[in-house]
């Protein structure tokens, strides 16, 4: 019975997808206050969000406000101004941010049929109070010189004591790898989870030290033989105007781990509706759209991150690292919940 309720869901979005889009235009529009504007308390960089704000004006007369800052600055923003604040949207990166944003009841739930049908469960708050916009993946990036890929395969094997020496990576206090060891709390379980950052640690070539880019330098230096990063710096790199960015890329391979099993570790950039929010039906439709096919390609190619429906293209040099490739299904609600116990364990292990 509910499949049939699922495929009438497709079916009538396929055929009446127009009406839909005319039918909502009437009931969005101008606010209450006589603007016709959203205002984005963004986290992302601006150069990223610029070609979605100019078609998302072409195509709906709304205007986009962006104030940009740090993700735990813009929250404790919202946070401070309260039921004055401007933000209707907040826009950050890692689903371990939207989690806390959520906690901290900054945002509210959104109850939209195109939202529910666009954004894939795992992938958005189990409440709709945050929604997943594109995805990044924190894969091994390592030496080729250095390493066989034919020696590489999962998140756990990384334990293993032949990488002694071997690996570097960013410190604990970066949510990027929070949420990569609360994945690991839902799948393996905290003591399995514990043990494993325990090893990694051992592993250790240096002490944390400087962002994924200072890890991807120290692959190429020698310093390190692999380490774990999101994959869009990479994308960066090779598309850097410095020479010696795309140069370093070079020198670079990409290893998706849990290939065989689960999937590669995935997370999110994302938005909500903020609780207070002047103009709320712009901000779903700012949302909306930016779950939308047109947005979805611009927005994974501009920062070379990949679209929450594997039915839109990446761009060339995503498409070059193999794509699709697979993913953990994981609900990303999980990173949230274990987040604290992650930051428990990295300081157990002594994780720095
Ligand atoms: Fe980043």
């Amino acid at each position: 019975m509910k499949k049939i309720i699922i495929s009438m869901g497709v079916l009538s979005t396929l055929f009446f997808g127009n009406f839909y889009n005319i039918a909502h235009a009437s009931s969005y529009g101008i606010n209450k206050n006589g603007s016709n504007e959203v205002n984005v308390y963004s986290a992302r960089k601006g150069y990223l969000l610029k070609p979605l704000i100019e078609a998302f004006k072409n195509d709906t007369g709304i205007k986009v406000n962006i104030i940009s800052g740090k993700s735990k600055a813009l929250q404790k923003r919202i946070e401070q101004e309260g039921v004055n604040t401007r933000a209707d949207v907040l826009l950050t990166v890692d689903a371990g941010n939207l989690y806390k944003a959520k906690k901290m009841n900054l945002l509210q739930p959104i109850d939209s049929d195109k939202l529910k049908i666009l954004i894939p469960p795992h992938l958005k708050d189990i409440d709709n109070q945050w929604f997943g916009l594109s995805i990044r993946s924190r894969v091994i990036m390592y030496n080729p010189k250095k390493v066989n890929e034919s020696e590489l395969s999962t998140y756990e094997d990384l334990a293993n004591s032949k990488w002694k020496g071997r690996i570097c990576i960013r410190s604990s206090n970066n949510i990027y790898n929070q949420s990569l060891l609360a994945s690991l709390i839902s799948h393996l379980g905290e003591k399995e989870a514990k043990v494993w950052a325990k090893k990694i640690v051992n592993n250790f070539s240096k002490k944390p030290k400087g962002n994924d880019r200072t890890q991807m330098t120290s692959v190429v230096l020698g310093e390190c033989d692999i380490t774990l990063v999101n994959t869009y710096y990479l994308g960066k790199w090779i598309t850097s105007k410095k020479e010696s960015e795309r140069k370093y890329a070079k020198q670079i391979s990409v290893f998706f781990p849990n290939q065989s099993n689960r999937g590669a570790h995935i997370n999110i950039s994302g938005a909500g509706v903020t609780k207070y929010s002047k103009n709320k039906n712009n901000a779903i439709r700012f949302i909306e759209y930016l779950a939308d096919e047109k947005a979805q390609e611009l927005y994974a190619h501009a920062n070379h991150e990949y679209p929450i429906r594997n039915t839109v293209s990446v761009s060339d040099v995503v498409q070059s690292w193999g794509y699709p490739f697979k993913q953990d299904a994981l609900s990303l609600n999980e990173l949230g919940k274990n987040n604290i116990k992650a930051v428990k364990i990295f300081d157990e292990v002594n994780w720095q």
